[in-house]
């Protein structure tokens, strides 16, 4: 008898006919001969409507209470799934994120999983029962809940199919998979079939929102394969698996899998900076201390002992940014800070890069070719990204999405 989890996304669980649609999905499952684990998001704008409403009450709630008022949300999708699954007379049990047992350290609003204590679900799997746990939650040593970050039910069900050893993972949302790139941009995106851990995870981190990043680094660390797929159809969805298995199989690698674009970022520039040791360090050990976190940076070569220095930093960071960049500025006598709203992070991202040469002058051409100036580069081994005119994002994402042969009439 196979063990499978499931977990269901916000959007599979917004209203009673969807949840009734998701009970038939997992009491399908179980007909077939499986012990099925279901982890489930709050449903639609759940969370969302109770941050807001905390945000009513005061602009600086205490993140412990934020966590008892958000893990509210998959409370009731838990409750209601049970009762869908019992209106079918099969046996369902619910379970918060403490009576399933997970574990985490004591950071409120974005806990670690520390262990999975499987034994009261391993009961009642035994027993015959559906069970159904609460994503995004957990219980720390003292007694609390706790939120897992954003997105965080896909980390509760990495965590339980881990700790159980199960022999699926299947995560359902409201789209057919990971495509190549974002299917609202380019209609041509098509659905991957397979991806690598590594692939997801750097798709994940250039804008493209399918799982939660963290859910995909556990995912590698403890070999769970994951299935994302569609609540809305019978179509197998893309698997996301170890570079390893999809080598050893010969599964359909391209040479690039995937282009993210990200508009959430924000370039400063900073003019004129004295060129001796120890410039660089001032200025990101400073920023790293307040917690912001750099993405890009490049430095142009220095004239007359000046050089000027620029680097792309989240949106949502441009203020604290620029407060700290003007002391600094003072302090080394900077003649300018400059900041730049419009740009966008094109990515290209595919472990084929690794053995073929050629694919960043290849992106270049592409944007060349389009009329689209690159204002910084930076590479990993799987990843060429640029940052560009927010005004050009989407030619660009359609231009190299064609060039490199991703569209669905290339195939
Ligand atoms: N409900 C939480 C959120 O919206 C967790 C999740 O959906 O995975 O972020
Ligand atoms: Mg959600």
């Amino acid at each position: 008898m196979a063990l499978v989890v499931m977990k269901f996304g916000g959007s599979s669980v917004a209203d009673a006919d969807k949840i009734k649609l998701v009970a038939s999905k997992v009491v399908a499952k179980k007909n077939i001969g499986n012990k099925v684990i279901v982890v489930v998001s709050a449903p639609g704008n759940t969370t969302d409507d109770l941050l807001k409403m905390a945000n009513k009450i005061t602009s600086n709630p205490s993140a412990r209470e934020m966590d008892m008022l958000l893990a509210t949300g998959e409370m009731i999708s838990i409750s209601l799934l049970a009762m869908a699954i019992d209106s079918m007379n099969v046996k369902a049990i619910s379970m918060t994120g403490s009576q399933a047992g997970i574990l985490s350290d004591a950071s409120y609003t974005c806990a670690k999983i520390k262990k999975v204590n499987p034994k009261k679900i391993k009961v009642w799997l035994s027993k015959n029962n559906i069970v159904i746990v609460a994503g995004f939650q957990a219980l720390n040593s003292n007694g609390d809940i706790t939120t897992l970050g954003r997105g965080g039910s896909d980390l509760t069900a990495v965590a339980i199919a881990a700790g159980l050893d199960a022999d699926s993972c299947e995560i359902y949302s409201d789209v057919d998979g990971v495509h190549t790139t974002d299917p609202r941009l380019v209609k041509d995106a098509r659905k991957l079939d397979y991806l690598s851990y590594d692939e997801m995870l750097e798709m994940a981190g250039s804008g493209a929102q399918v799982l939660q990043s963290r859910s995909i680094e556990v995912a590698k660390k403890f070999g769970v394969e994951i299935h994302a797929r569609n609540t809305f159809s019978e179509n197998q969805g893309t698997i996301i698996t170890s570079e390893d298995k999809i080598r050893r199989n010969k599964m359909e690698t391209l040479l690039i899998s995937g282009i993210a674009s990200d508009k959430n970022q924000v370039k400063f520039t900073l003019i004129d900076l004295p060129d001796i040791p120890g410039v660089a360090a001032k200025i990101f050990g400073r920023l790293a201390k307040i917690g912001i976190n750099v993405d890009m940076i490049i430095q142009s070569a220095a004239i007359n002992k000046k050089n000027d220095i620029s680097f792309t930093v989240n949106k949502h960071e441009m203020k604290k940014t620029q407060i700290e960049l003007d002391e600094i500025a003072t302090e080394l006598n900077v003649s300018e800070v400059l900041c730049d709203e419009n740009i966008a992070k094109i990515s290209i991202i595919g472990i084929g890069m690794k053995s073929n040469t050629g694919v960043a002058a290849k992106m270049f051409e592409i944007l060349s070719k389009t009329g689209i100036n690159i204002e910084m580069i930076s590479t990993s081994e799987i990843k060429i990204s640029c940052i560009i005119d927010e005004f050009d994002i989407t030619k660009a994402v359609e231009e190299l999405h064609k060039g490199f042969g991703l569209s669905k009439r290339s195939k």
